[in-house]
């Protein structure tokens, strides 16, 4: 299964919202994020004030939208959940505004995918907690003015690289997420695996973490796979041994690369030797957008060692070559 734009439904969404911690406490990793979280919750809830605004960005399934319910939970305030496509007119905008009690937490995921019509909206509702809006059509249309209850706006996106300067601005607290080291995501298995009450051992949950790209999403996801074996072809207990024979089984890369990591790989050593080369020559050959490229495709394949930033563009490295079973010399040479 496509891992990358693997997005729950259905019952998956019940199995992950199951995991999902609810308190700073359970939630593993992101250490300096968390912390810095912790101290403006804090700050906030001293004063009595809503929350300043809060922009969250990064690569998909590190926890967003967990933690958008955290700093709700926090807070001890409501949580209402949207996103960029849906909200469609500002209307749509107006709807959820007028909804929120005093100091709500509002999230709203993929920001960037806002209308323009519908983020110009949001600048007076974020700066003034006050909207304007049009009633009626034509000679009689006039715009009301609503003031609205303090709240705390928390946006997320994949590619902050696309949001406006203006919607940027607005934001007081702005923080990336990061990929998870594997140690991290080994915990994350461990607590995930007692939740849903199957024994796990700790260097298996160790096997699930380094093949789940960073990303704790793929990290429960596989665990579930794995899970199914554990009972169907083993004892029910996740040992490393049903855990490999598992993630073998299901063709799941030994570093949790993806189709989408390999072809990029594959291209700049198959058309460009290796590289270097530059971003935006690699776009047209994969027919991609370069943003796309430079802020979701690259990072993990740069922290993971496989690709290099360079002054000349893009390389990929010996760990790529020797992954992908190509020969650099060979390459080279024809
Ligand atoms: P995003 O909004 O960034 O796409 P989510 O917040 O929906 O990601 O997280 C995806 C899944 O991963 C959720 O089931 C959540 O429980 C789990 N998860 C994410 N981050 C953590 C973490 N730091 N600790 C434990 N579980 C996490």
């Amino acid at each position: 299964f496509d891992i990358r734009d693997y997005k729950p439904t259905g019952n998956e969404r019940d199995f992950e919202n199951a995991l999902r911690p609810l308190r700073f406490e359970d939630f593993s990793g992101q250490d300096k994020v968390v912390d810095n979280l912790r101290i403006f919750v804090k700050a906030a809830r001293l004063r009595a004030e809503a929350l300043d605004h809060v922009l969250l960005h990064g690569p998909p399934g590190l926890g967003k939208t967990t933690l958008s319910n955290i700093i709700a939970n926090e807070l001890g305030v409501g949580f209402k959940v949207t996103s960029g496509p849906v909200l469609d007119k500002p209307g749509d905008l107006a709807g959820v505004l007028t909804s929120l009690e005093p100091n709500d937490v509002l999230f709203i995921d993929e920001i960037h995918r806002l209308s323009p019509v519908v983020e110009e909206y949001l600048y007076s509702a974020m700066e003034d907690y006050r909207i304007d809006i049009m009633i009626d059509k034509g000679p009689s249309a006039r715009s009301i003015q609503i003031d609205l209850n303090p709240f705390t706006l928390v946006g997320a996106t994949t590619r902050s690289g696309l949001l406006t300067a203006p919607l940027r601005a607005r934001f007081g607290i702005n923080l990336h997420l990061e990929y998870y080291d594997d140690s991290v995501l080994s915990r994350i298995v461990l607590r995930s695996a007692g939740i849903l009450g199957v024994p796990c051992d700790t260097d298996a949950a160790g096997e699930i973490a380094s093949r789940s790209r960073g990303t704790p999403r793929i990290a429960n996801a596989l665990l579930r796979r794995v899970r199914d074996f554990a009972q169907v072809k083993g004892s029910g207990r996740i040992d490393l041994k049903i855990a490999r024979y598992a993630l073998e089984a299901l063709n799941i890369d030994r570093y949790g690369l993806d189709q989408i990591d390999n072809k990029l790989l594959c291209t700049i050593i198959d058309k460009f030797k290796g590289g270097p080369v530059g971003l935006t020559t690699i776009a047209t050959a994969l027919g991609e957008d370069p943003g796309t490229l430079e802020e979701v495709y690259e990072p993990f394949l740069i922290k993971e060692g496989f690709l290099k930033r360079t002054p000349r563009g893009r390389e990929v490295t010996d760990l790529a070559y020797k992954h992908l079973g190509k020969n650099k010399y060979t390459i080279e040479r024809t």
